[in-house]
């Protein structure tokens, strides 16, 4: 057993406590969890303790267009082209390197699990690799060395469009023919210590709505995510293809339930909100702003019910405090009202790691799974701020210390076993 007094510990609520002193036990589980402690010899840990935060939404890939997309003007679609670009020029191994490079990026910003959002399959003709899942197997393997979980969101995509036209160029290494292959190839992943198995459906553009119902029947169980209506022109053509809005589609095929998480569902009806009542909502703030997609309607989707969750998603910046303030401050601009989300409520969605199939982690206390995140409140960002309040001014810099499921990850600020600027400089170049 491994005792840590923390200076301050968030244990739920709006504030922080003090002095806490966290129990963890060797299967890497939470013991007892006690504030107000007085200092006993234990492990000191200044600063402010959060559980692990919790990346809901990520293409590790991405990473690789970071600050290469900012110098022509363009939309989401050019943005788009480019990214292909990046996914055609990747293998196995390439992947691999990339990924664990991009995961212990996440780590050293306080991410214990993410949730990577798959559709990268194929050898760049369209062709099956020997190993079929060569490279969710490389994304599964890289989260391990990189210290951190991942729930692997393998991803269903057939069609080019909403018209269900074919898929095209670089688009052939994400499909796999028809609902039987994408299962067929699926079935073959299996859960471990540190993965666990899910499934996504890209969007209405890259399924057919004859194909949405039979998805849903089976993959009930598992965590499911979906785009959903990140573009107006998705909504648009849903609504000339199908006479209804991509939410309505989901809803009718019978998608929209509890363990499904709904991706940026930036631009919604009224109807709609009440339709995602029961499904989880996942924001990237940092990324919906990048890519100009619009200001999703969080606090009438949280009001309405939907529990939600945070993601990096493109990974133009990655940084959970971003994401969290983001999504209260996006809110701020749209709404001219200050305190939309209270500061608990931004910290239970950039830690729900249950939207990811992990219903065991996100918090402090007994039982739970030994995830921590650090903060600190001496540097230049955070010195002087009141304890709760370093959420809207620390950065994943400010991150010394990570603990994912009893083991040491980062500590003093550097990941313990990659070098990750180094590796993704390697990597992307
Ligand atoms: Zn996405």
């Amino acid at each position: 057993v491994r005792v840590i007094h923390a200076e301050y510990a968030w244990l739920g609520g709006d504030e922080p406590a003090a002095d806490v002193r966290i129990e963890i036990d060797d299967a890497g589980r939470f013991g007892a969890v006690t504030p107000g402690a007085p200092p006993d010899g234990a492990q000191r840990r200044p600063g402010l303790t959060l559980p692990g935060f919790a990346n809901a939404h990520s293409h590790a890939f991405h990473r690789a267009l970071r600050g290469r997309t900012h110098t022509d003007r363009g939309t989401f679609w050019t943005w788009r082209d480019r990214m292909y670009a990046v996914a055609a020029a990747l293998e196995p191994d390439s992947y691999h390197r990339l990924a664990r490079a991009v995961f212990a990026e996440m780590a050293l910003a306080g991410i214990t699990c993410v949730g990577e959002f798959h559709y990268l399959h194929h050898d760049p003709a369209g062709r099956p690799y020997a190993d079929p899942n060569a490279m969710g197997e490389a994304l599964i393997d890289a989260a391990g060395q990189a210290g951190i979980r991942i729930t692997m969101l393998d991803t269903l995509y057939l069609t080019s469009g909403v018209d269900s036209a074919p898929l095209r160029g670089t688009q052939r290494r994400f499909g796999d023919g028809d609902l039987d292959g994408w299962s067929g190839r699926v079935a073959a992943l299996k859960d471990r210590p540190h993965a666990r198995i899910g499934a996504a459906l890209h969007s209405v553009r890259a399924v057919g709505r004859d194909v949405v119902a039979p998805f849903a029947e089976r993959t009930r169980g598992l965590p499911v995510h979906v785009h959903v209506s990140e573009q107006r022109a998705e909504n648009e053509q849903c609504l000339a293809a199908h006479g209804r809005t991509p939410t309505e589609l989901l809803d009718e095929a019978g998608l929209l339930r509890p363990g499904t998480t709904a991706v940026h569902a930036t631009h919604l009806t009224g109807g709609d909100i009440a339709k995602l009542a029961a499904t989880t909502v996942c924001l990237c703030p940092t990324t919906e702003r990048d890519l100009a997609d619009g200001i999703g309607p969080a606090r009438a989707l949280a009001d309405a019910g939907s529990p939600l969750s945070l993601g990096s998603d493109s990974h133009a910046v990655i940084d959970p405090f971003e994401e969290l303030r983001g999504l209260e401050l996006h809110e701020r601009l749209a709404s001219q009202q200050r305190g939309r989300f209270a500061p608990g409520e931004l910290l239970r969605a950039a830690t729900n790691h249950g939207s990811l199939g992990w219903d065991d982690a996100g918090r402090i206390a007994p039982g739970a799974r030994a995830d921590l995140v650090t903060v600190r409140l001496d540097s230049v960002r955070t010195a002087g701020c009141a304890p709760a309040g370093a959420l809207y001014a620390a950065t994943a810099a400010d991150v010394s210390g990570v603990v994912a499921d009893g083991r040491d990850v980062v500590v003093d600020g550097r990941h313990t076993g990659i070098d990750a600027a180094a590796e993704l400089r390697a990597a992307i170049a």
